[in-house]
């Protein structure tokens, strides 16, 4: 089975925090989606368990373009319970389009609310407002959407923990089906960069995210990943997939893929892609990369990594190979049950224990 993501790198306006591959000049449009239609005929695969449209903002374009890419995968075998997520922003959606993302079999949408007040949303450079969002959330709603994700972030400039506590309250009020809650970072080629910001101290981000992850757990979301919450079955099986380092496929520009033992990158350069070329770098791993990868990924989870699943995959006993990490940070690490996980202080360091693997 085999996840696939397509990329839409189009946004109205550009976020002051954003570093994503995505550009708000659009007289392209019609040639950038010529090329992905090709790049997905190129394709072949037995089964899709789970289609992910990214971006940018996939629901700025028309949504008739987010038709044509639903038609060319018809091709594939898409699972009958496949998820079919569209990325979301406040301020793009209208009635029109979410009729017709659920005419194309989209059973998923993932909206970028990011804070809950205005000022915030405004110093981070978003097009929307609360008033505008909650207006597209009651469309979603009516459009028969039942697997919604909101994605909300932290640690924003000006933001105070009673702002954030604010954000979550309402957001679970809600009851969307999911939560992601991203702690923000600032990134060097981003306008945030070069900018004064009163961002929250390193005490309130992490009082910050423990508090979240109490609060949403109380509300019914179950956390399963460092970022992400979710009610009773409602886990994102594209998200996981990647972690659990399953085989996926990206189109359009920018993508990246896993199959095999292959990692790929397709170029970001516009022109390139619309003229037809798609791999800018493909990448053999070696047998080390791979249960690195399977290590620092998997252990972004909350459920951890398997040992069994671990030796059937690379035939090494993981508890020695990785047993000096595992001794090194013994107090951030739990293994039972054939499982190896990170808990909740662990989380707090992830970045630091992941770097041990590679
Ligand atoms: S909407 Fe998303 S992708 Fe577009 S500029 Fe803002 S953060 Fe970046």
């Amino acid at each position: 089975m085999t996840s696939l993501y397509i990329h839409i790198p189009f946004c109205k306006r550009k976020c002051l925090y954003c570093d994503f591959l995505s550009f708000t000049h659009t007289e392209c449009t019609d040639e950038y989606f010529d090329a992905l239609v090709r790049e997905i005929n190129a394709f072949d695969c037995e089964k899709v368990r789970s289609i992910f449209i990214g971006g940018g903002t996939p629901s700025f374009p028309d949504s008739g373009y987010i038709g044509k890419v639903m038609e060319a995968l018809g091709r594939y075998n898409i699972d009958k319970d496949a998820e079919i997520t569209i990325e979301a922003n406040p301020g793009t959606l209208t009635a029109h389009k979410l009729k017709a993302y659920r005419s194309y079999g989209i059973n998923r949408i993932s909206i970028g609310l990011q804070a809950w007040q205005n000022g915030l949303l405004k110093k981070l450079g978003r097009i929307h407002t609360r008033e505008v969002f909650l207006n597209n959330y009651e469309k979603v709603i009516k459009a028969g959407f039942e697997n919604i994700n909101i994605d909300i972030m932290f640690s924003l400039p000006g933001q105070t923990y009673e702002m954030w506590m604010e954000t979550l309250e309402n957001v679970t009020d809600l009851k969307p089906a999911h939560i992601s809650a991203y702690s923000l970072i600032v990134e060097e080629n981003t306008p945030f960069y070069n900018m004064e910001l009163a961002l929250p101290d390193d005490e309130t981000d992490r009082k910050m995210y423990h508090d979240a992850i109490s609060f949403l757990s109380s509300k019914g979301y179950r956390q399963y990943e460092i970022s992400n919450f979710a009610k009773e079955g409602f886990s994102s099986v594209h998200n996981c997939a990647y972690w659990q380092r399953k085989e996926y496929k990206g189109f359009g520009l920018g993508a990246a893929s896993l199959i095999g033992d292959r990692r790929t990158k397709n170029t970001e350069s516009i022109q390139a892609y619309i003229k037809g070329t798609s791999v800018a770098e493909s990448e053999k791993l070696t047998k080390a990369d791979c249960m690195a990868e399977y290590m620092f990924l998997g252990m972004r989870m909350n459920e951890g990594v398997s040992v069994s699943g671990f030796k059937k995959e690379f035939n090494e006993d993981m508890l020695i190979k990785y047993g000096s990490v595992f001794k090194k940070y013994e107090p951030f690490i739990e293994i039972e049950n054939d499982r190896v996980r990170l808990n909740e202080r662990g989380f707090d360091i992830s970045n630091m224990i992941f770097c041990e693997f590679v």
